[in-house]
């Protein structure tokens, strides 16, 4: 294998399904079986999930609550994420944790470093939910601080429909070109949206490597943890 640790980053999307909101169980299964294709592979797997299929703080403000709650809100819908996931991880023979952010200790563990750490010695995936647990931040943020913390060799940006990154918008611009390879540098001299920039610059200044790619292909997270040149490469 090509990586030992990988940080995989799922948006709540990915377990939403063709209705584009909400957890559905049967996708989030067979998301999930993709994730144990991967781990049989022998490589360490840490999961940040994301939130936007249930509430995103933003448009929450945008409709005139006050962002920090509209946000709170928003981590929490990423507990939920990741209690689905790890349900459907055990239910297949996968052990996992889920670390949570902000306390609950009713449905997660606290996120303490040192513990991650230790269960993806283990061989336990570990599941990051509630972010960073900050108002103001994204998962992606999350994404990035978590692999800076447990010295993942690469983040795993699993796209849904989208086959890495291009120069232009290829829906809107047939001319568009698909990059194999680009620094962090270059994304953000091109402003290409990827991640927010708060995300870019942790990367980048903390050298994480980063792979988008789409993950409605099937087996394409097993192949993005073997470093199978599937989507876009960023590097420092
Ligand atoms: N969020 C936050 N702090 C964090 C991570 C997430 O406040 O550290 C909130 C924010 O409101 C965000 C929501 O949780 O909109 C869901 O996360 P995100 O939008 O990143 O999910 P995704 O787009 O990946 O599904």
């Amino acid at each position: 294998m090509k990586y030992n640790r990988v940080l995989l980053k799922l948006s709540g999307e990915a377990l939403a399904g063709e209705q584009g909101f909400g957890i559905n169980p049967v996708v989030v299964a067979d998301v999930a079986r993709q994730i144990k294709d991967a781990k049989d592979l022998g490589v360490e797997i840490a999961i940040v999930c994301g939130g936007g299929n249930i509430w995103r703080g933003k448009t929450g403000s945008d409709m005139g609550m006050e962002r920090a709650a509209a946000d709170y809100m928003g981590m929490l819908a990423t507990v939920m994420n990741g209690m689905a996931l790890q349900n459907a991880l055990e239910a297949i023979g996968v052990n996992t944790r889920l670390l949570s952010a902000i306390d609950m200790k009713e449905v997660a563990e606290p996120y303490i470093r040192r513990r991650a750490v230790r269960h993806l010695e283990k061989g336990r995936i570990v599941i990051f939910g509630a972010g960073t647990g900050s108002p103001f931040f994204t998962t992606d943020t999350t994404a990035a601080l978590r692999a800076a913390e447990m010295n993942a060799d690469v983040i795993l940006m699993a796209k849904n429909g989208v086959d890495g990154v291009y120069s232009a918008d290829p829906k809107v611009d047939p001319t568009a070109k698909k990059y194999d390879h680009i620094t962090y540098l270059d994304v953000l001299n091109e402003d290409l949206h990827i991640m927010d920039q708060t995300a870019i610059t942790l990367c980048k200044d903390n050298g994480i490597d980063l792979c988008v790619f789409n993950m409605q292909e099937d087996g394409n997270i097993a192949k993005a943890c073997d470093g199978a040149s599937i989507g876009t490469i960023i590097s420092k």
